[in-house]
Formats: structure tokens, C-alpha cells, sequence
């Protein structure tokens, strides 16, 4: 398999789907992974596009079959990589990103050792309880549990290849653009 898969990482509400959107911009030829999850769908996500939105039983099911690249436990639901997907595309040479939490990092930080592993960091702790309050779209009780993790999060940036601060959606976009080429 070849050198082509780039894992962005990073806390709930530090912007890696709008850097992401902004990086695919300019590499209409990388192809972003579709995970599967047993969360709900948010107002306006699309199963397919944002996530296949699958029951308990199913991801159980995809787990035991090993159709996961990766897979882990977030704020009470299951995300996970869909395995046939992303190794049939890096297989025709195309670039792969996963926008994924960090335990699915680690993971993949084993199982394809060359993966490139980038972590999005927002600028200040204040902009991460500003965003995920901003957006409206998780209870009390969530953000917390978000913030938590993104904590946690936060310590284990040392761990991957690349580090980019969140400063600035364009800029942030450009250096992720550099490590998908
Ligand atoms: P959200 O519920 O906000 O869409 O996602 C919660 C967290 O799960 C985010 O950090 C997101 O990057 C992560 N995530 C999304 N898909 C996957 C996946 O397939 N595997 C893993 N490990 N994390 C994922």
C-alpha cells in the first residue's frame, strides 16, 4: 500500500470538517472516508455522506467481520472506518483522509505504520467551549462530556507526525493540503 493515507485528528469543535472542506479545495483528487457510526444523524447530515448511520447490532456485526479499519468509543457512541473503501482507493493510488479521534489514530498508527498522523489544535482552550457551545447541535451534559475527552485529546498531541494550530480555517487548510500531496 502506498504512502497515501493521512489521518486528521483532533477535539470535538476544533473545526476538522471546515479545514478539511477547505484542503479538499485544492485536491479534488483525495478521497475522504465515509465512517459508519451509531450516533444519530444531526439536523441536515446525510447517511452516506456525512456517515453511514448504523444500528448497535450492525456495528457489532462490521467489527466481528473486520470490516473496520479502526474503530472506537467517543461520547457514548461507535465510529469506525469502513476497511474495503479506503484500501480499494490507496490500492488505485489515490489519496486517503480519515477524519478521525485519536484512539482510531493509534490504531492506525499500527495497523499501516507509513500513515501520516496530523493534529488539529485550536489556538486557545476558550475557542473550543466557544465553538461547541456556538453550534447548538449537542446538549449541556454533551459539551461537557466533549470537553472531557478533548482534554485528553489535547495531551496526546505528541503523538502524532504534524501539529496544526486551528488559527485560521485557509492557512490551517494549506499546511494539511502539504501532507496530503
Ligand atoms: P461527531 O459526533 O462530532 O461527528 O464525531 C465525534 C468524533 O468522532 C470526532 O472527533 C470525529 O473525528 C470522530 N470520528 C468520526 N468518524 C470516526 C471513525 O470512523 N473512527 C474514529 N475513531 N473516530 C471517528
Amino acid at each position: 500500500m502506498s504512502a497515501h493515507l493521512v489521518v486528521l485528528s483532533g477535539p470535538s469543535g476544533v473545526g476538522k470538517s471546515s479545514v478539511i472542506r477547505e484542503a479538499l479545495k485544492e485536491l479534488p483528487t483525495t478521497w475522504l472516508s465515509v465512517s459508519a457510526t451509531t450516533r444519530a444523524p444531526r439536523p441536515g447530515e446525510v447517511h452516506g455522506e456525512n456517515y453511514f448511520y448504523v444500528s448497535q447490532e450492525e456495528f457489532t456485526d462490521m467489527i466481528a467481520n473486520d470490516e473496520l479499519l479502526e474503530w472506537a468509543e467517543f461520547a457514548g457512541n461507535r465510529y469506525g472506518t469502513p476497511r474495503k473503501s479506503a484500501e480499494e482507493k490507496l490500492a488505485q493510488g489515490i489519496p486517503v483522509l480519515l477524519e478521525i479521534e485519536v484512539q482510531g489514530a493509534r490504531q492506525v498508527r499500527e495497523s499501516m505504520p507509513e500513515a501520516v498522523l496530523v493534529f488539529l489544535e485550536p489556538p486557545a482552550w476558550a475557542d473550543l467551549e466557544a465553538r461547541l457551545a456556538g453550534r447548538g447541535t449537542e446538549t449541556a451534559t454533551q459539551i461537557q462530556e466533549r470537553l472531557d475527552v478533548a482534554l485528553k485529546e489535547l495531551e496526546s498531541s505528541g503523538f502524532f507526525d504534524h501539529v496544526i494550530v486551528n488559527d485560521d480555517v485557509s492557512r490551517a487548510a494549506h499546511e494539511l493540503v502539504q501532507y496530503l500531496q
